[in-house]
């Protein structure tokens, strides 16, 4: 797989620090690296000292976010924080850049996230070729472009939204950004701005592969030359072709895998309910009450990740419960539950990375998305490629208890269940065929590389 002259070619990776982000790219990194290219991964200096990170053949360089001892956390506006991380991560991504310069391994290009549009002008400043690396599905993507140049206008008039290469969309369906006009504007900013200036970076690659969004790819392919190099997972999920490649290697939580393998191990195979929000959601305690009455009533065994910031909504109800049916953990390895032949559905927020990992290892999803992408991602899962189910909310935006039972009881043991797993097991070998040799994602990303050596 290694490419000649491919050691003298040094790529940047700049991620933003959030675990969602981190994992794509790094995964990425790690392709590029098992084709024999030096690989830096730049992720904030607050993470290189607090993150559990155990990555071979590619190298972590702190950048400042100017939060260096408590990162986005240290600060409760975002909006403070994005501002300080432009102005601050710039200087030191450029620090970084100049550093390695005299080193005699100069970085070639950079890639960063497609939300840091600034850091497309550091690189061209030092004469790097720049990629710009979407995390999120080219669905999404897509609804944040066709904004930005004006061509969907806001806020939306229902009830339905038509626009080239997705399928009809209710409202609702739109990233929340979009569908709720007034919340969050700086992250609404922040999803629009990903298009500032992308017609400058010399390649856009994505987190997705061909198949799996095939018209929309077509159709921004035509606006941008877009690079499909999904599903950037472990390989060990997938191909098998990058060595030691197990897992993600850089965790910003903590997790006692013994607890949770130990008990996953005990199980039957399909019997139990793998339960995430992903690393940002923050649910109610009137949801988390529900969601724990409807997966005890479901009577299937469930394991539920509740990270530490959310665990003091957990309800009595689970801790009274005699079946002990469930298992409760701050953290865990997703992609080894995933795989586990005992997890027989996801009940997840729909987040990109949840939703492409239960895509690549065969796992019907129960949908139950929170906010930003997730309902696209929940609105493509069940309706195009019919691989799992989504829950209703009540008129006060809460998911009842009966509501999860159904949707556990319709993919775990009903005949609409049956279809969706079957549906399951044809994307994942459509997934694993996307970046096995010669599949999609694989060329895109050899030709990406090749372009590389010859720039
Ligand atoms: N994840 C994990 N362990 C957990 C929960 C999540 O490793 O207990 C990982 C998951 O595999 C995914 C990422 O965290 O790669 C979450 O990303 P996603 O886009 O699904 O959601 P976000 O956290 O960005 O909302």
């Amino acid at each position: 797989m290694k490419e000649e002259g491919a050691e003298e070619t040094h790529v940047l990776a700049f991620p933003i620090p959030s675990q969602g982000h981190i994992n794509p790219l790094l995964q990425f990194c790690k392709r590029l690296a098992s084709r024999g290219l030096k690989v830096t991964l730049a992720p904030t200096i607050f993470i290189t000292k607090s993150a559990h990170i155990e990555v071979n053949n590619v190298r972590v360089e702190g950048i400042s976010d100017g939060f260096d001892e408590g990162g986005m956390d240290a600060i409760k506006s975002p909006e403070v924080y994005f501002e300080r991380f432009k102005v601050v991560g710039s200087e030191s991504l450029a620090e970084l850049i100049e550093r390695q310069q005299s080193s005699g391994y100069p970085f070639k290009c950079l890639i960063y996230d497609s939300h840091m549009p600034w850091a497309l002008e550091v690189g061209k400043r030092f004469g790097l070729s720049t990629a710009s690396f979407f995390t999120q599905s080219c669905a999404t993507d897509a609804i944040y472009y066709n904004v930005k140049k004006g061509l969907l206008s806001t806020p939306v008039q229902g009830p339905t939204v038509s626009l080239p290469g997705l399928p009809v969309l209710e409202t609702h369906d739109l990233p929340s950004f979009v569908y709720y006009w007034g919340s969050y504007p700086i992250f609404r900013d922040s999803v629009l701005n990903q298009f500032q200036n992308v017609e400058q970076a010399d390649y856009v690659l994505i987190n997705t592969f061909d198949k799996l969004e095939d018209e929309v790819l077509k159709w921004m392919s035509n606006i941008y030359p877009i690079k499909t190099i999904g599903p950037s997972v472990p390989s060990i999920y997938l191909d098998k072709r990058v060595e030691d490649d197990k897992d993600y290697g850089l965790s910003l939580f903590e997790s006692r895998k013994e607890t949770y393998m130990d008990w996953l191990n005990m199980r039957e195979a399909g019997s139990v309910i793998y339960v995430s929000f992903g690393s940002l959601s923050e649910l109610g305690e009137e949801q988390m009450e529900e969601i724990a009455l409807g997966l005890i009533s479901s009577n299937h065994y469930f394991l539920w990740v509740v990270r530490k910031s959310e665990e003091n909504k957990l309800p009595k109800s689970l801790a009274e419960d005699k079946s002990e049916k469930g298992l409760v953990v701050a953290w865990c390895s997703q992609l080894e539950v995933l795989a586990h032949k005992a997890v027989g559905c996801f009940l997840t927020h729909c987040g990109w990375n949840s939703t492409i990992e239960s895509v690549s290892l065969g796992v019907p999803m129960i949908a139950m998305p929170q906010w930003t992408d997730q309902t696209m991602n929940a609105k493509f899962l069940v309706d195009v490629w019919e691989i799992g189910v989504r829950v209703e909310l009540d008129e006060k935006g809460i998911i009842r208890r009966k509501e999860i039972e159904k949707c556990v009881k319709e993919i775990m043991e009903g005949d609409r269940g049956e279809k969706i797993k079957r549906n399951a097991f044809r994307w994942k070998v459509l997934a694993k065929e996307a970046i096995d040799e010669g599949g999609s994602s694989d060329k895109n990303i050899d030709e990406f590389v090749a372009s590389l050596l010859c720039a």
